[in-house]
């Protein structure tokens, strides 16, 4: 819960700072920033502001500092764990970025980037194509994601095995702190030990220490050579024994590798438009591969065949497709992307976003499936994603025919049936969504007191009025 309500004379004054027109407080208006995306969170808010500079954005924080204001950051409202939702009780003034959405500036010879907090991923990605360069974060959100939202939840998505997280693919930030300082730490550095790294503590803080209002980003040479293919396994062990084949054949040019279920596939062909079965007969296990290569288009086709011929005569690989063109590309990576959506009209999902180290994926999805199904007969496991990267959305799909609401009721037993084999495994209960309110009470019971002490120390280094998001990632 929020705390006190605010008064109309200080909303005034806030309002003043963007000016009344970037200033939302219609209830119609305010709605859809008061919920996310998966509908799990229902918060309140008197207001939402929208600056146009770090200036603007510094008066905001100060003028909340003063006051004790509770201040929520929200660029793209993406987020899956309730970070930029505001808390109920209408005592949060949200921040939203989404005027300071520019691209400051590309340079390609020294393959950076400098991009506004607010600017839109997918602008990002084409101001770096328009200089011939490519910026691999891709996320299937990235029409509608920002920068700041990225780096605040470190994003990872369908690029990180050959590329990184946000944190390894920027090198400097800009960050007005809760008190209204603003830090410039825009470097452009590869190399640079001096002192503490203040940048990698705002990336992955989901708004907790400060507003990110600007960032130098790594940009990288546009691949000349991409295949994409698509292949019926019979087994997660099978689809492991193919990545390790992947990745001694292609090493860095392994740009992707993700693990799909039949059920899945079946529920995104049925369920979102345009998607088909690319294969003709079903096949318990799916992997889609991604190459890129750098130096020529023949390499990437080499690498893919190779490892197709090798999978085949191994017995790992049962059928497969080669996408033949770029449309073609497309179309494969986008049946994987929209199977987060195509389980929303299956009913209810319990999603987990957990990793375990790569090797370990077969037996901890054994362990999991034979967990779950004891716990929960009829459940129908969709678990997927960046086996790469030891990445699982283990989601789990209702029963045919349950009530929904009981059936999501038990959320936090099938949690803590997933997260104990995670835990088991040295895997993490968040691996690129973050920790935002769903996951909070969670972390606080599975890191050390040291760890927990230390958060809350840097917590209240950085924000010592408490207002930078309150009630997100660490209670203090
Ligand atoms: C269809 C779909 C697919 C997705 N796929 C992926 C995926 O593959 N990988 C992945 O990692 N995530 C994925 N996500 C989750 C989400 O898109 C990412 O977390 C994204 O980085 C959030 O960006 P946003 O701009 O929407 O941030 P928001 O949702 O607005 O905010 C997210 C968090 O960051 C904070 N914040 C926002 N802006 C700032 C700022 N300027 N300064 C400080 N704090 C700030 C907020 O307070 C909140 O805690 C997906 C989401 C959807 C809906």
């Amino acid at each position: 819960m929020g705390g006190t309500m605010i008064s109309q004379e200080l909303l005034e004054r806030f309002t003043a700072i963007v000016g009344e027109r970037h200033a939302l407080r219609d209830a119609a208006d305010l709605a859809p920033h008061l919920v996310e995306n998966r509908g799990l969170y229902h918060g309140a808010s008197p207001l939402l502001l929208k600056p146009c500079s770090v200036e603007e954005v510094s008066a905001i924080l100060k003028l909340a500092s003063e006051t004790s204001t509770a201040i929520v950051p929200q660029t793209g409202n993406t987020g899956l764990v309730g970070g930029q939702t505001p808390r109920e009780g209408g005592a949060d003034i949200i921040v939203s970025l989404e005027r300071m959405n520019r691209v400051r500036e590309v340079d390609p010879v020294a393959n950076i980037l400098v991009a506004e907090g607010g600017a839109i991923l997918a602008e990002v990605q084409k101001a770096a194509e328009a200089h011939g360069r490519l910026f691999p974060l891709s996320l299937g959100s990235e029409g509608s994601c920002r920068i700041g939202g990225n780096l605040s939840t470190n994003a990872g998505g369908t690029a990180v095995l050959a590329y990184g997280n946000m944190r390894q693919l920027c090198l400097g930030l800009e960050v007005v702190l809760p008190t209204g300082e603003i830090w410039n730490g825009l470097r452009r550095l590869k190399k640079d030990n001096t002192g503490y790294d203040l940048r990698d503590l705002f990336i992955g803080a989901e708004g907790t220490l400060g507003i990110i209002t600007a960032a130098v980003l790594k940009l990288y040479p546009q691949p000349l050579g991409k295949q994409v293919a698509f292949a019926g396994l019979n087994t997660v062990e099978d689809a492991l024994a193919l990545f390790n084949q992947a990745s001694s054949l292609c090493g860095p040019a392994l740009t992707g590798f993700e693990l799909m279920p039949r059920f899945g596939v079946e529920i995104t062909a049925r369920n979102i438009e345009g998607v088909r079965d690319p294969l003709e007969s079903p096949h318990p296990w799916y992997v889609l591969i991604d190459i890129s290569t750098s130096d020529s288009a023949e390499t990437a086709e080499r690498m893919m065949t190779t490892l197709l011929e090798q999978g085949f005569e191994a017995g790992l690989v049962q059928d497969a497709v080669i996408a033949s063109s770029v449309a073609q590309q497309k179309a494969l990576w986008h049946m994987r992307e929209s199977m987060s959506e195509a389980q929303k009209p299956e009913g209810g999902s319990i999603k987990h976003d957990v990793s375990v180290p790569v090797s370990q994926i077969p037996e901890f999805m054994h362990q999991a499936e034979e967990a779950v199904m004891a716990a929960m007969p009829g459940a129908r496991i969709c678990a997927f994603g960046h086996m790469g990267d030891g990445n699982i959305h283990y989601n789990i799909s209702q029963p045919v025919g349950v009530d929904k609401d009981a059936f999501i009721a038990r959320w936090h037993e099938m949690n803590g049936i997933v997260h104990g084999l995670v835990l088991a495994h040295g895997g993490s209960i968040s691996a690129e969504h973050g920790i935002g309110q769903l996951k909070r009470d969670e972390l606080a019971s599975i890191r050390s007191e040291i760890e927990m002490d230390l958060m809350r120390r840097i917590k209240r280094a950085f924000d010592p009025a408490g207002i930078m998001n309150p009630g997100k990632v660490v209670n203090v």
